[in-house]
């Protein structure tokens, strides 16, 4: 297998679903990414502390974080947690990395219990959206590729009612996606392939604007794409 220069995360992965001139962007022209919006940013904020609210729900864990979100410190992270699974079983683990070609993801919590594996994605959501669900089958596969194959895979999310501002572990539940990201998996191959290709393709810098670049989400780089398309009808 050919070694890739580049890493795909979870986040580029989704990205890449969205606009795959998008991750070529990310890549390759970081610095020109708008800024994030105050309310994305505090919506972070409380997905985090909603994260370790969940940790409630799966007590005396390891947290077992990298040490920074880059990607070496990740596949350091992901060492640790083989090592950790290898030698140990009846355990939590928190913040799990996990690697393989190239593809990196950090998982929530994951639970080993008798030598099977249980994984829990958490979302402060109340709703389980497609791009739930495709993170998750993204984070399956390259789970299943390091050799840790999940047993069952949840999603944590709010129950129906319940209110971010005052929300406690009552108000948290778990859904079992298990079936539905195994169905995506030859998709996930598929496309992790295809985004690890678009990463060098320079030609997507050709690529227009179109309704795809505000769903599921606004993309960061409009500006860049509004600035490069004014300044092509400027010079026709
Ligand atoms: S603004 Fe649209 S075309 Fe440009 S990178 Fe984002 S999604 Fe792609």
């Amino acid at each position: 297998m050919a070694t890739r220069s580049k890493t795909l995360s979870k986040s580029s992965y989704i990205r890449s679903l969205q606009c795959l001139k998008s991750l070529y962007l990310y890549k390759n022209h970081y610095k020109e990414k708008d800024p994030l919006p105050i309310e994305l940013l505090r919506r972070f904020k409380q997905g985090t502390q909603f994260g370790r609210l969940a940790w409630l729900l799966f007590p005396n864990g390891m947290d077992m974080s990298p040490k920074t979100a880059f990607p070496n410190a990740i596949v350091r992270a992901a060492q640790h947690v083989e090592a950790c699974l290898l030698q140990n079983d009846n355990i939590t683990l928190y913040e799990a990395s996990f690697y393989s070609n190239s593809a990196l993801t950090i998982l929530d919590i994951l639970v080993k219990k008798n030598n099977l594996l249980y994984a829990y994605e958490v979302k402060s959501s109340v709703e389980i959206t497609p791009t739930y669900l495709n993170d998750a089958a993204f984070q399956y596969y390259v789970m299943t590729q390091a050799g840790f194959k999940p047993e069952k895979f949840y999603i944590v999310h709010m129950r129906a009612g319940a209110n971010l501002d005052h929300i406690g572990t009552d108000d948290l539940c778990l859904s079992d996606v298990t079936a539905n990201i195994i169905e995506k998996q030859d998709f996930v191959e598929a496309h992790i392939a295809m985004a690890f290709e678009a990463m060098t393709d320079e030609k997507l810098l050709f690529a227009t604007k179109g309704e795809h670049c505000t769903k599921p989400y606004l993309c960061d780089f409009a500006g860049f794409c509004s600035r490069q398309e004014n300044t092509e009808k400027t010079t026709l």
